[in-house]
């Protein structure tokens, strides 16, 4: 798979480096996209434009993926008219972004983006920082220059990303040769692919996301240059960063993604504490993490809800037990020694990917769970029952042993403890009890001194 992914090296179209000025006009005769498709609304604000005088057209990912049999996640529209201009035309429009400021055009719950052309930044436009700015390693930071359709087309990243779909007339205009790339399932770069990347390295995650969603090969100079930039990434906002592993993570080709991020070496650069336990322990790490994505891409493809706490939980484990070692070998005892690591492991997460609040805390509350699940005697093994994190932890339980970790099959107890009736539970907890007297050499006071301990560690984690 992966290797299809990287190998599909087709030869470069003729003069796709020179840019075009004119486009490749295609006919509706000529293409398969049919205008019911669009979203009513989406081509509803492109008639509306286009009657007020401006340049319209839908764009982007949605043509894009009509084209391919794919269901557009989103429709976004690109237009001659300023955020000003577009918010003048709408009555329910808002205009966001700073970094770049586009116009949402709301219907009920339905949004639509809709943008201005863009164009590249020229060394005047650098003087004005509220349209343009650049870091000290080309990384754009500010990108309001507007432009025209022909300049929008070329500023977008990749030729497949950059054809404009007029449902008035129904063509299809192409000025980067995105039609010849689709039609050969290949991700290539509009321009100079280091530079491209310069100006944004998220691209590269974006050229990942889309080979793994769309199964197309990347072109070989759009892949070239990704493992000596990846650690530009580094230098992204965090922010940024979350919403973009979401979006590679949850496409439903999570697994892809990640195998994909390890071979370009852009996993480190997101994820450096889990890149070293794949250093470190490379068959569990992989196992568990490839495993948990591929649970993830199974929901998706269900249509089941997936939360990216469960993922990002996965994502960090394997992270987690040098960093305990590590506490305790300073003496810090094994409970603390927990609670320590998991946090000081997510706070240096964060400092990459800003993983929000409400994931941080049910991953810990996951992680809690593994260190709870093995304690079930008396009313405890109900009381985790009736726990709202059980099921998380209960799956992720699985997962572990699923990636071979050592659990005295816990997870299989667990399984037919859900199963059992109220009688068949009872009888399980008390051969529990059993099973640890005849395990132990003295058993009363073994026994005793045990639960003690385990109660202190419950307490711990509450
Ligand atoms: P999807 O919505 O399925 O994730 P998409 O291609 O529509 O895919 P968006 O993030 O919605 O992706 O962006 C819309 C369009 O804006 C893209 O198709 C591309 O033309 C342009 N674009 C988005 N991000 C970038 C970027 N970082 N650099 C250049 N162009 C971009
Ligand atoms: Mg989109």
């Amino acid at each position: 798979m992966l290797k299809k992914l990287f190998q599909s090296f087709r030869p470069p179209v003729p003069g796709q480096h020179h840019r075009r000025t004119t486009p490749e006009v295609i006919n509706k005769s000529q293409h398969s996209l049919q205008r019911h498709q669009f979203s009513r609304h989406a081509v509803n604000i492109v008639e509306r434009l286009q009657s007020a005088g401006y340049q319209a057209y839908l764009v982007g990912g949605c043509v894009r993926d009509l084209m391919l049999g794919i269901t557009p996640k989103d429709f976004d529209v690109a237009t001659s008219a300023t955020p000003e201009q577009v918010r003048a035309e709408f009555r329910n429009a808002r205009i966001i972004g700073r970094r770049f400021k586009l116009v949402h055009v709301h219907f009920g719950r339905d949004i639509i983006e809709v943008a201005t052309f863009r164009a590249h930044h020229s060394d005047e436009d650098q003087g004005d920082s509220h349209r343009s700015s650049h870091n000290a390693s080309g990384r754009i930071l500010r990108d309001n220059v507007y432009g025209t359709l022909e300049e929008d087309a070329q500023r977008r990243d990749f030729t497949i990303n950059a054809l404009y779909y007029d449902p008035v007339s129904e063509r299809i205009l192409d000025y980067a040769n995105g039609v010849h790339d689709v039609r050969n399932r290949l991700l290539r770069l509009i321009g100079d692919p280091t530079h491209r990347y310069q100006e944004d390295p998220v691209r590269m995650l974006r050229a990942v996301r889309f080979a793994a969603k769309l199964d197309f090969g990347i072109e070989k100079h759009t892949f070239k240059p990704i493992r000596e930039l990846a650690p530009l990434l580094r230098e992204i906002p965090p922010a940024r960063l979350f919403e973009e592993c979401l979006k590679l993570f949850l496409s439903g080709q999570g697994a892809i993604a990640f195998e994909m991020l390890v071979d370009l070496e852009l996993f480190e650069p997101l994820f450096p504490a889990s890149a070293h336990a794949l250093e470190e322990r490379p068959t569990y790490t992989h196992t568990l993490i490839s495993q948990a994505l591929n649970n993830t891409d199974l929901r998706v493809k269900q249509g089941k809800p997936v939360t990216p706490a469960f993922l990002f939980a996965a994502l960090l484990w394997p992270a987690l037990p040098a960093r305990v070692l590590h506490l305790q070998n300073q003496g810090v005892p094994p409970i603390p020694a927990m609670n320590g690591a998991a946090h000081d492991l997510i706070a240096e997460q964060c400092a990459r990917i800003a993983i929000p609040k409400r994931f941080t805390l049910p991953i810990r509350e996951i992680w809690d769970m593994q260190e709870r699940l093995p304690r079930r005697s008396g009313k405890r093994a109900d009381m985790l029952l009736d726990n709202p994190r059980f099921r998380a932890g209960y799956d992720f339980l699985l997962l572990r042993e699923c990636a071979g970790e050592e659990t005295d099959d816990l997870g299989q107890w667990w399984t037919d403890y859900q199963d059992a009736n109220d009688s068949e539970r009872r009888e399980m907890i008390r051969e529990l009890g059993s099973r640890d007297e005849g395990s132990a050499a003295g058993p009363r006071k073994r026994k005793r001194s045990g639960s003690k301990r385990k109660r202190s560690g419950d307490e711990a984690f509450e």
